[in-house]
């Protein structure tokens, strides 16, 4: 991750969401998300531990939300962690993590500002 991360002063979805998965991700499984960090929700489905519940917070997260976070699964974490990315990363709207950075107090992002174009520029 980049200096430039929003998400490393955030962690606000890891503590909000309850993020959920099929079973299969698991290391029991071939997958790659230790069982011990997973807690079963439906014969099919696990959550990360802590997010079952509401206050959520991942158990994997490291800090104080809005403050300064770190994953400590990054590399292990679950294909919902892989893809929930943050508003505007890839140049898209997410209203989720809108959602999330709200309940912590946390403003949207706003997308990276466009080059200005000079309206008297000589092609
Ligand atoms: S595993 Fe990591 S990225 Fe996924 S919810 Fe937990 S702290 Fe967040
Ligand atoms: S809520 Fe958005 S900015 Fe915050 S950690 Fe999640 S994806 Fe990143």
């Amino acid at each position: 991750m980049s200096e430039t991360n929003p998400c490393l002063t955030c962690g606000a979805c890891c503590a909000y969401f309850r993020v959920s998965f099929f079973w299969g991700e698991c290391q029991s499984a071939g997958g790659t998300v230790p069982d011990d960090q997973v807690v079963l929700i439906t014969p099919q489905r696990v959550a990360m531990r802590g997010t079952e519940h509401k206050p959520a917070r991942c158990n994997a997260l490291l800090g104080n939300v809005g403050e300064g976070v770190r994953c400590t699964l990054y590399e292990q974490r679950s294909s919902p962690c892989r893809e929930f990315e943050a508003s505007w990363a890839n140049g898209e709207h997410n209203a989720r993590c809108d959602d999330a950075r709200k309940a912590y107090g946390l403003p949207p992002l706003t997308p990276p500002l466009q080059p200005s174009v000079s309206p008297n520029r000589v092609a």
